[in-house]
């Protein structure tokens, strides 16, 4: 990956900043530094940067040989999903306060999603995952806040490429495939407020599109980026959605848009 956590602070660091801050490898004897290491975002390991000594190849963090490696969201997600798994008491007057505000604040929530998939969602995906939040009764969990929710629907499926067909052409919008994954801490959605109170590593995780596997795994990944709660979204300047995707929302949700 080229990025991974910094050592002492909750941000991602590339390669190149990392040595302009610790020094490169070797000091001016041709010695060993003795520098703190890089995290990996998922399991807080220390980790080894490969190619260190050819900086014009793309140096990269890599997690260090281990016999018993501890759980690593990026090396062991390939196959988990996030759900909701605890049984807890449900808040249904809340819930409701919560969708009903959603809907108010759709295109916010749209556009917070929208700009964490490097600007390229299909509204149809945004749909169904408001048509899955009501199946499970998402909306009713003890202790979620409204501006959990882009980041709970990022979480809850992969963000394989985009591509669009124009004029029988196909065009490749977004390439890559992206994937949103909470650090180790992490199993289900209930953890982040069991085990973080709120506050979980979010990682965006960029992969190069597999060939021949169904979904892509470490050795697919790309970068790492840390991901901070953007908890003041509602309240920021947004893109106005197009026509064409209001024309959706309102044809899926003609009630909860007032129509
Ligand atoms: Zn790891």
């Amino acid at each position: 990956m080229k990025k991974a956590m910094h050592p002492t602070e909750r941000r991602s660091i590339s390669v190149q900043d990392y040595i302009a801050e610790f020094g490169p490898r070797l000091d001016e004897h041709g010695k060993e530094r003795l520098r703190i290491r890089p995290r990996c975002p998922g399991c807080s390991q220390p980790l080894s940067i490969r190619g260190e000594e050819r900086l014009q190849y793309d140096p990269v963090f890599a997690h260090m040989p281990d016999d018993n490696p501890p759980y690593c969201p990026l090396r062991n997600q390939a196959t988990h999903r996030y759900e909701f798994l605890h049984d807890v008491p449900l808040n249904h007057e809340r819930g409701a306060m919560i969708r009903a505000s959603f809907f108010q604040h759709w295109q916010q929530h749209w556009s917070q999603l929208r700009l964490l998939l490097d600007k390229f969602a299909d509204i149809a995906d945004f749909i169904a995952l408001i048509q899955h939040a009501d199946s499970v009764k998402f909306w009713s969990r003890p202790n979620l806040e409204e501006t959990d929710i882009p980041y709970i629907f990022l979480a809850w499926k992969e963000w394989p490429p985009v591509e669009k067909t124009r004029n029988g052409r196909r065009e490749v919008l977004r390439s890559t495939w992206i994937r949103f994954l909470f650090d180790s801490r992490v199993r289900t959605f209930d953890d982040i407020w069991i085990r973080t109170q709120g506050d979980p590593v979010i990682i965006k995780a960029t992969y190069k599109a597999p060939q021949r596997t169904h979904s892509p795994n470490i050795n697919h990944l790309l970068d790492t980026d840390v991901i901070n709660i953007n908890r003041s979204f509602l309240d920021e300047k947004f893109p106005e959605a197009p026509p064409f995707v209001i024309k959706m929302m309102h044809h899926e949700f003609p009630r909860e848009l007032g129509l």
